[in-house]
């Protein structure tokens, strides 16, 4: 209560002074960068290099230890990173394993990981003070089982996501820890500005979110990427890949494909939904996005000016989880949130955002109306469903690890989130609907956002729905 009515107190005399803006903070820079340099070889399926990390304090306390969340862990043998009915179309090979290992973190005194090897905990040489930057060098090496997953190696492609040690985001004065879940993204990253330099055969193509430099030394090619201010920085690699390029204003958009039938209609799905959530919700702000077709067991993936959608989707899908992943570069990559206790709040916003995007654009043939009472019937079968076995949790706000399976998470974060969403532009109105979330990403844009922080956003753009979310959030409402 007291983080809000601080934070509330100056929102408001701004808000008098500048209604339309009324969200909005000073931009800072990120405080965290990681420089990697890598090589990946498919012999061993293995990434090697180092992770150069460095963290501005600009907290009010001293640091003595800072937690990396290792995100390839979670493919270690003990961890479940798919939930069971996803397993077979994600484990093509069976079960195997992978993760990372660290083999040293230079500028640290020590470290540990835990048991789970989800955290690494590095301890400092000596307290860090407020203002003061600390930098940590890890030499690793990540395995990459042979997994249709978000990182692995497919049967078509390597996906190369989180394969290094990413610091937990620090707020409120404490850094946020999550454990591994296998519903969601339990990945809940800060920005940081990223460089990745990664040496692959000659053969390999790639994929990146920021435009890449390519250079061919001693039988190898090295690509070097740029992403400031990116919650990730992540690849999809591969022989054959294909591309094709399109502009949504100044921004390129790329698509990268192996066997897509109709690389045009996917291509263009990304470009039109670009350019609509960028006039809708704030600019882009980048000068490329990639959506790159790959092996996955589900829809899509997102990450910073990255889409990964899976090359199983049937063509009718194709633009709705491109249109959804799309909309994750506003709600995630731009403004983050806690993935990890609060899914809906990316997911429900992307999956509803999609929704508005087909409603403006008939030619999809995906109706709005349509949308919402199919998210509404699915809510209610979920419900009758687990009411009758007995559940009767329906909160949507809770930890990934609190989810019972991929039916509950389903149905509560996207179906439910579609549906709380609908209720508040139906309480608030187009315009002060859109003039909320363009604060919202005005102002939180680069940052972490709270739920209150969402709700408030629609306060300030004149719309009362505090009770709506507080409704949906603790299960309290019936659909
Ligand atoms: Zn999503």
């Amino acid at each position: 209560m007291r983080k809000i009515m601080a934070f509330l107190l100056p929102a408001l005399l701004f808000a008098a002074a500048f209604p339309l803006s009324s969200c909005a903070r000073p931009k800072a820079r990120p405080r965290i960068s990681y420089a990697i340099e890598a090589e990946y070889f498919p012999e061993t399926r293995t990434a090697a290099g180092e992770c150069r990390v460095t963290f501005r304090n600009d907290g009010g306390d001293a640091l003595s230890v800072l937690p990396f969340l290792l995100p390839a862990n979670i493919l270690r043998e003990g961890n479940s990173a798919v939930p069971a009915p996803y397993a077979p179309a994600a484990y093509y090979k069976g079960k195997n394993y992978g993760g990372i290992t660290v083999l040293s973190a230079e500028g640290a005194e020590s470290f540990s990981v835990n048991a789970e090897g989800s955290v690494l905990s590095a301890a400092l040489k000596e307290e860090l003070f407020p203002g003061e930057t600390a930098e940590i060098v890890f030499r690793f090496e990540t395995c990459l089982p042979e997994i249709n997953y978000r990182f692995g190696v497919g049967e078509r492609a390597v996906n190369l996501a989180g394969f290094y040690p990413v610091l937990c985001p620090f707020r409120d004065g404490e850094f946020l820890l999550c454990s591994f879940a296998e519903n969601g993204d339990p990945y809940a990253a800060e920005c940081a500005d990223c460089t990745l330099a990664l040496t692959l055969p000659l053969s390999y193509g790639a994929a990146f979110g920021g435009r890449a430099e390519e250079s061919v030394s001693e039988g190898k090619r090295t690509f070097r990427v740029t992403l400031p201010s990116a919650r990730d920085i992540a690849a999809v690699l591969g022989e054959g890949m294909l591309k094709k390029e399109a502009k949504a204003g100044d921004v390129t958009v790329e698509y990268c494909y192996f066997d897509d039938p109709s690389p045009e209609k996917t291509l263009a799905a990304a470009t039109e939904s670009l350019a609509w959530f960028g006039e809708t919700f704030g600019s882009y702000g980048r000068e490329k996005y990639c959506v790159a077709e790959t092996d996955l067991p589900y829809g899509g993936a997102e990450f910073t000016a990255l889409s990964m959608i899976s090359r199983s989707l049937r063509a009718e899908d194709r633009a709705e989880v491109v249109v959804h992943e799309t909309a994750h570069q506003w709600w995630y990559a731009k403004v983050g949130s806690d993935q990890f206790n609060e899914a809906w709040q990316d997911e429900g916003l992307a999956e509803f955002s999609a929704a508005c995007f087909f409603g403006a654009h008939p030619a999809y043939g995906i109706g709005y109306r349509s949308t919402v009472e199919a998210c509404e019937n699915a809510c209610r079968a979920y419900f009758t469903v687990s009411g009758g076995l007995g559940a009767e949790d329906r909160r949507m706000s809770r930890p990934l690890t609190e989810f019972s399976g991929p039916y509950e998470y389903r149905s509560l974060v996207y179906d439910e989130g579609v549906v709380l969403f609908d209720r508040v532009l139906l309480v608030a109105g187009e315009k002060k609907f859109y003039r909320a979330l363009r604060n919202y990403c005005n102002g939180y844009g680069g940052r972490i956002a709270s739920p209150a922080e969402l709700s408030a956003c629609f306060r300030r753009a004149g719309a009362n729905v505090e009770g709506l979310f507080e409704s949906f959030l603790t299960g309290k409402c019936v659909v």
